[in-house]
């Protein structure tokens, strides 16, 4: 037997870079604009991997999110994540945003079902569920795939790590988030959780089910307790009692609201990354503060771009 070479030798492994993302949402006024963009500047400096930019359900906002992801691309050095909803569009239109994404050189494209009218109607016509949405996007993609060198358009999906309001089950979700990957959604963002353990319960019951793509913890920072009730509201993610509790106590006092609100989502955010979380999506609310508070505590191995570190330091 030969002597090992090197060439024997198992790879030593190195541990992969922590994605980082944040999600905006299109201002709705010129004054919202102004600090939107002081947010930008402040979350550029970290260097994401891409920024999500929120999209109305049934094309609510389809301009200012369109306006944004442009400025994004030509006045910043982000890549834009592209959110589209399907809800309340025909194929005919929603091919139509997909192609003008495509056109201004938007290459990830978030692809959700947006929330359904409070009545539970469908207007006739729109597609039904996102995995419709994905495929529909693929066959926009296959068109033109040669203008993209044959690359590929990165498509994301909604993942659920508490019942979705409307699904029978937990079961029933990933069955969903799998119908999803197999259509060809290449990675999957969470929706709103307050307790580590129900991401590791989703991820757990994934890989079981054959879902492979990854699935990145969307994680939103607890600094405003009617924010907290909204978004519960809203997505019918019941709140963290005691967090709950905490904010209140808190009440009246804004230090003290954004230590407790900071310290709940970086717990939150460590015990998902430490149960092999592949990255970390940062429900901004459009505003910089605590997302950077989070990012300084938790100090996440990112790759690291000298060239552009230079070009952050040389503008300071
Ligand atoms: P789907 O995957 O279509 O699921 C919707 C419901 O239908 C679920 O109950 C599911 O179980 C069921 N279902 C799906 N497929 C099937 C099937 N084949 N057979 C039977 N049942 C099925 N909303 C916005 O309006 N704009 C946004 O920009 C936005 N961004 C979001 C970003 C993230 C990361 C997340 C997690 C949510 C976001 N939402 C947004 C909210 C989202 O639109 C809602 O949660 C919506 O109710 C469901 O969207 P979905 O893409 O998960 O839909």
């Amino acid at each position: 037997m030969s002597p090992p070479t090197f060439i024997d030798a198992p790879p030593r492994a190195v541990p992969a870079p922590v994605a980082l993302s944040y999600e905006l949402f299109p201002p709705r006024s010129e004054a919202a604009c102004r600090t939107l963009w002081v947010t930008i500047r402040e979350l550029e400096a970290t260097d994401p991997d891409y920024v999500s930019v929120t999209y109305g359900a049934s094309g609510s906002n389809h301009d200012t999110a369109l306006d944004l992801v442009d400025r994004l691309q030509l006045d910043t050095t982000l890549r834009p994540l592209a959110h589209l909803t399907c809800v309340g569009g025909t194929a005919e239109e929603l091919t139509g945003v997909v192609n003008e994404l495509l056109d201004r050189g938007v290459r990830g494209i978030l692809a959700l079902r947006g929330d359904a009218p409070r009545n539970g109607s469908r207007p006739s016509g729109s597609l039904r569920y996102a995995q419709d949405l994905v495929e529909l996007i693929r066959g926009a993609e296959a068109r033109r795939s040669a203008q993209f060198a044959a690359g590929k358009v990165a498509i994301g999906v909604a993942a659920y790590p508490t019942k979705h309001p409307e699904s029978p089950s937990e079961g029933h979700d990933v069955e969903v988030l799998l119908a999803k990957q197999r259509s060809g959604a290449d990675f999957a963002i969470t929706q709103v959780f307050f307790h580590a353990e129900q991401y590791g319960l989703l991820v757990h019951r994934a890989r079981r089910a054959g879902v492979t793509i990854p699935i990145v913890p969307g994680v939103m920072p607890f600094t405003s307790l009617r924010r907290v009730e909204k978004l519960s509201a809203l997505s019918g993610v019941a709140p963290d009692p005691v967090l709950v509790d905490r904010l209140r106590a808190a009440a009246g006092d804004e230090a003290a609201v954004r230590r407790v609100g900071t310290r709940a989502a970086v717990r939150l955010a460590r015990a998902a990354l430490e149960a092999g979380a592949p990255g970390l999506h940062l429900y901004t609310f459009n505003e910089h503060a605590a997302a950077l508070d989070i990012l300084a505590r938790l100090d996440l191995p990112r790759p690291s771009r000298p060239l552009l570190a230079a070009r952050h330091r040389a503008a300071v």
